[in-house]
Parts: C-alpha cells; structure tokens; sequence
C-alpha cells in the first residue's frame, strides 16, 4: 500500500504486439512494468524496485520479474495465435 503510481513510458512494441507499459512510483520509485494487449488487457506484469528494497513476487504473475517469463509469454501469445487460426487449442 502507498504506492502512487504516474506514468512512465508506453510503448508500441512491434514483436510482442502489446504495449510496454511502464508507471514509476514517485514515492518509491519503484517501477511497476506491464504489456498490455490492444484491448487493454494485462497479460503479465513485473515490479523492479530501486536499490535497498527486495524484490517481490507478483500475486496474479508468480514469478514474474525474469526475462524468461517474458519471452515465455510472447511464445503464448504467438501459439495462441497460430492456434485460433487452426480453429481450436492444441492441449500440449
Ligand atoms: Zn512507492
């Protein structure tokens, strides 16, 4: 709690196909990172606190925070994809 978050950066990225979305805590400053679909929708999210605080997990992600997380959620979104092309879900 006491986090006031102000935006940051977003950007438009081309091969994730989401926003990155970046609001900084101007209290902390704290950065708390997101992509967010084109409907708004946030598929994953990680806090990257300034030096002197520990790093915590994200309740709704996990582990959430690690680069492999991100590109493991790219590789969702772009099976999901070829899958709804397919017509149905492959179970793996
Ligand atoms: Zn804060």
């Amino acid at each position: 709690m006491g986090h006031r978050w102000e935006p940051h950066t977003a950007a438009w990225d081309k091969e994730a196909r989401a926003y990155h979305v970046t609001h900084e805590c101007d209290r902390c400053g704290t950065q708390r990172k997101a992509w967010w679909s084109r409907t708004g929708e946030i598929s994953a999210a990680s806090y990257s606190y300034p030096d002197g605080y520990l790093t915590k997990d994200v309740g709704y992600i996990g582990a959430e925070g690690r680069g492999v997380l991100r590109t493991e959620y790219l590789t969702r979104v772009f099976s999901s994809r070829a899958d709804s092309t397919n017509g149905r879900k492959r179970a793996s």
